[in-house]
């Protein structure tokens, strides 16, 4: 009704301010954007993060300084890291922040290519490309990769960049049901006879698109009943990893190393480094012939700035870490540290009763809330006990499925992680958010 609103308008009335900042139906064509703010119920403008890997961070709006329970940080490499930031500042002096320059005309640097081979070793495929944003990597390779005449087959909780990137790409999008293999294959099967080979059929070629762990949902992938039916139906796999490499698997390798899938069945592998590495930028690794293809031929590798060198220092020296090549076993000990603060931390949170979804292993736990009102109400309690946490809706979720997301990273202490519970348990019980009895197993 407020002449600010020019046609767009709150819907489900009355819930309170999460509105104000969220969730703007505009009724016709269902856009969405948020107008105005509640400054006391969101993390607002972020002041500085604290010198102990991003664990903590300050609130321009608030003097104390919060526990960080929502950033991508899972291995703690984000901000000061004992092996990582010296090396970052000498290439800041060495390279500057930028190239200035796109990566066939100046813009290659030998970190560049030394981070290409890194990344190819560390995630076991023959050659890697780099991007200077994870997702710029899915919305400008799968066009490069798909297009008229070509079928995508794209699950239907994947990632926004994805969307985008195989809706821009001119091929025919189909979406199967999330995390089901059985959809996919029936999906396949209404698209093409089975056992066709690649050539004789309707579609040039077939990708289908996964991830490895589910941003909102913090599930893993079915990935090996996923990689039967594309072989199966001869369609290429394409995972992005952006939440699980670096995350899960023994050695860090990501959801094929943790699911014991060999990494030759997946035709395309995706990650960004915004999260275990904590840098930025993206990553293709696949063989050598579509590494080489997409150097020639993809518009985000030919015309636009090469990614940051100190950026790229970052995860070279992350990954040194974990591979245990600085000469410590910290990349050990952090890989053990986020698998098992995640497990503890999930398991609490289901014996107090809350609903949350996701896997084992996964650092990525949402807690369901379904009312979007419990929203602001949630995150503003939190942040008034200084627990920082991530809260989402609709349109990152279904409109009644918002939920309060926890990243658990290898820098929590064991003391982080029992006062975080403690409040969330706290907030929990005021909000009316434990939809199981304390202690039962969860359903
Ligand atoms: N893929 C997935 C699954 C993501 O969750 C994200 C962002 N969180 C991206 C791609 C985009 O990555 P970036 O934030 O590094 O640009």
């Amino acid at each position: 009704k407020s002449k600010d609103l020019k046609g767009y308008a709150p819907i489900c009335l009355g819930l309170e301010d999460f509105y104000t900042r969220r969730l703007y139906l505009r009724i016709q064509d269902c856009f969405c954007r948020p107008i105005a703010s509640a400054p006391d119920a969101w993390f607002d403008v972020v002041d500085r993060y604290s010198n102990d890997n991003n664990k903590t961070l300050h609130r321009t709006s608030n003097t104390t300084k919060c526990l960080n329970l929502g950033s991508y940080n899972y291995l703690g490499f984000a901000a000061a890291d004992e092996y990582c930031t010296p090396h970052v500042i000498d290439s800041l002096k060495k390279y500057s922040p930028s190239t200035c320059s796109v990566r066939v005309d100046g813009g290659t640097t030998n970190l560049h290519t030394e981070l290409e081979e890194l990344v190819a070793r560390f995630v076991g495929k023959p050659a890697a490309i780099l991007f200077g944003m994870g997702y710029v990597t899915n919305s400008a390779i799968i066009p490069a990769l798909i297009g008229k005449g070509g079928l995508i087959i794209s699950d239907s909780l994947n990632h926004n960049s994805i969307v985008n990137g195989a809706r821009g790409s001119g091929a025919v999008v189909r979406v199967f049901q999330h995390n089901s293999p059985s959809h996919l294959e029936e999906v396949l099967r209404e698209q093409i006879a089975e056992g066709q080979p690649r050539t004789h059929r309707p579609w040039k070629k077939i990708i289908v698109i996964v991830e490895g762990i589910y941003s909102m949902e913090g599930e893993l992938c079915k990935l090996p009943e996923i990689i039967a039916v594309c072989k199966k139906y001869k369609a290429y796999t394409y995972l992005d990893e952006a939440h699980s490499i670096g995350a899960v698997g023994k050695s860090g390798r990501g959801v094929c190393e943790l699911l014991g899938v060999d990494t030759a069945d997946v035709d395309i592998m995706m990650g960004t480094f915004t999260k275990s590495f904590g840098s930025c930028g993206g990553y293709i690794a696949a063989s050598k012939e579509i590494i080489q293809f997409l150097k020639h031929t993809c518009p985000a590798h030919l015309y636009a700035t090469s990614m940051s060198p100190p950026a790229v220092q970052q995860v070279i020296s992350a990954i040194k870490v974990i591979l245990g090549e600085d000469g410590s076993n910290r990349g050990a000990q952090k890989l053990a540290r986020i698998r098992e603060n995640s497990n503890f931390f999930r398991s609490e949170l289901q014996k107090m009763g809350f609903e949350v979804l996701g896997d084992n292993d996964s650092p990525v736990m949402p807690i369901m809330l379904y009312n979007p009102a419990k929203i602001p109400a949630f995150s503003r309690e939190c942040l008034r006990q200084n627990v920082a946490i991530v809260t989402v809706a609709f349109p990152a979720t279904p409109l009644l499925l918002a939920r309060a997301r926890i990243c658990i990273s290898a820098s929590h202490s064991r003391e982080d992680l029992v006062k975080g519970l403690e409040v969330i348990s706290k907030v929990g019980d005021l909000v009316g958010i434990k939809y199981f009895p304390a202690e039962s197993p969860k359903l």
